[in-house]
């Protein structure tokens, strides 16, 4: 490798399959080169989160990124671990300082059948992570009257309209987003599209949010102006409809594409993809920047269940696919922006011979859940990563 990887630990059981994954599946078989941070939480606590922030600088400069998952303290973390504050979500700090878009993808297999079953190839969603409901403004009325909604500009300019006369108690609610994020957010998608040479679609509801909605569609229209020649070069599509259109036309879909949706319908939705293709456990994420900066992990959690059983002497059945295929696709991407194709096949074999594992009947009981077909053997993580290992020698 030339240029290092930004390698970023995390907690619990999965930090304990971050050193598996390395020792085994990687170390063997790469010279890898990686700046190296801690973002177990003792290690952000000891440094009041600057090893975040750090890290996630150091992806904005080299470019690529893979975490491990990390835990978001809550009260009760704050008397496990003595912590000095309730530090933020790694995540939302790293998607704050890199503007990014999260693109979530399953991992498929054919003996592992989605609940819809038109699907064949896995379905991307891309959420936008900013503004709408999430920041919203809201409030009870406990008798009629008027609402209106009023804007004061910079200049001193005042907008005024009327939402509703009420004639007796109601809610209301305001809502706003910013283009500069909308416009980022396009640009994160149509980027991931060419990269993963995917179509893309994007859904709102803008026959009835004329104006807010409305905005959304024009400014991917204008941004897909930068990538309309790239996109017909590739033979992909930029695909605009109606959420519920979208909807539906999903369901009857093969799948194999990118579905871009606003934050309230990316949350449903992104649940609703993921629990159909089967497991929490098999799916990755892709952290997008506007500049085309890069960070991969898996979407699950630290697994603290399993972790509390480690610690007890457990040997347990913890699922690493999505960890070991965060790993694989940051290196793949390291040896795309380095001219570097051994690494990229690497990343692949290290793919194939995770799949192949699971496909001669190997796998974690998570998984051993799900397969139809012979029946397989449910194994612990080391055993599972051991025949990996095995596979690729
Ligand atoms: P979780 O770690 O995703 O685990 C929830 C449950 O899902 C587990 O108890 C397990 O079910 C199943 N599961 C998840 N991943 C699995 C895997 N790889 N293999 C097998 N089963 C798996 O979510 P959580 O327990 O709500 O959160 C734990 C910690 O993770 C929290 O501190 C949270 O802040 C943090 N978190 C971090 C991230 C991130 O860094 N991206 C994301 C989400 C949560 P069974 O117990 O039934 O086996
Ligand atoms: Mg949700």
């Amino acid at each position: 490798m030339t240029t290092p990887l930004v390698e970023m630990d995390g907690d619990e059981m999965t930090r304990i399959i971050w050193r598996l994954i390395k020792d085994e599946l990687i170390l063997p078989f790469v010279e890898l080169k990686t700046e190296y941070y801690d973002l177990g939480l003792t290690e952000r606590d000891n440094t009041g989160d600057r090893v975040t922030e750090d890290a996630a600088n150091a992806i904005r400069k080299y470019g690529v990124g893979v975490k491990c998952a990390t835990i978001t303290p809550n009260a009760q973390r704050m008397t496990e671990y003595k912590l000095k504050e309730m530090w933020k979500s790694p995540n939302a700090t790293i998607r704050g300082i890199l503007d990014g878009t999260v693109f979530r993808t399953p991992v498929t297999l054919d003996c592992i059948k989605p609940v819809v079953r038109t699907w064949k190839k896995p379905i991307t969603i891309a959420r936008h992570a900013y503004g709408d409901v999430y920041k919203a403004s809201e409030l009870r009325t406990a008798e009629g009257g008027t609402a209106e909604l009023v804007f004061t500009g910079k200049s001193g300019k005042t907008e005024r309209v009327t939402v509703q006369k009420l004639g007796g108690p109601g809610v209301l609610q305001g809502m706003h987003n910013i283009e500069a994020s909308i416009g980022s957010f396009a640009h994160s998608c149509f980027k991931f599209a060419i990269d993963t040479r995917q179509d893309l679609w994007f859904s709102a509801k803008d026959t009835i949010s004329k104006v807010y909605d409305g905005a959304f569609k024009e400014i991917f229209e204008r941004v897909y102006e930068d990538y309309r020649s790239e996109f017909s070069r590739l033979g992909i599509e930029y695909f605009y409809t109606l959420i519920d259109d979208a909807v539906a036309r999903v369901v009857r879909s093969e799948g194999g594409f990118i579905w871009a949706l606003k934050n309230y319908d990316g949350d449903v939705m992104s649940d609703m993809v993921s629990t159909a293709f089967g497991s929490l456990a098999m799916m990755t994420s892709v952290l997008v920047s506007p500049d085309g900066s890069y960070e991969f992990e898996a979407a699950h959690g630290t697994v603290t269940k399993h972790y509390y059983r480690h610690l007890k002497g457990e040997k347990t059945s913890t699922n690493p696919v999505a960890t070991i295929f965060a790993w694989s696709g940051a290196l793949r991407k390291r040896g795309e922006l380095d001219g570097l194709p051994e690494l990229c096949s690497f990343a692949g074999r290290l793919e194939e011979a995770t799949l192949d594992t699971i496909r001669q009947g190997v796998m974690t009981g998570d998984l051993a859940l799900l397969v139809e077909g012979e029946k397989p053997k449910s194994v612990t993580t080391w055993e599972f990563i051991g025949a990996i290992a095995e596979k690729m020698k």
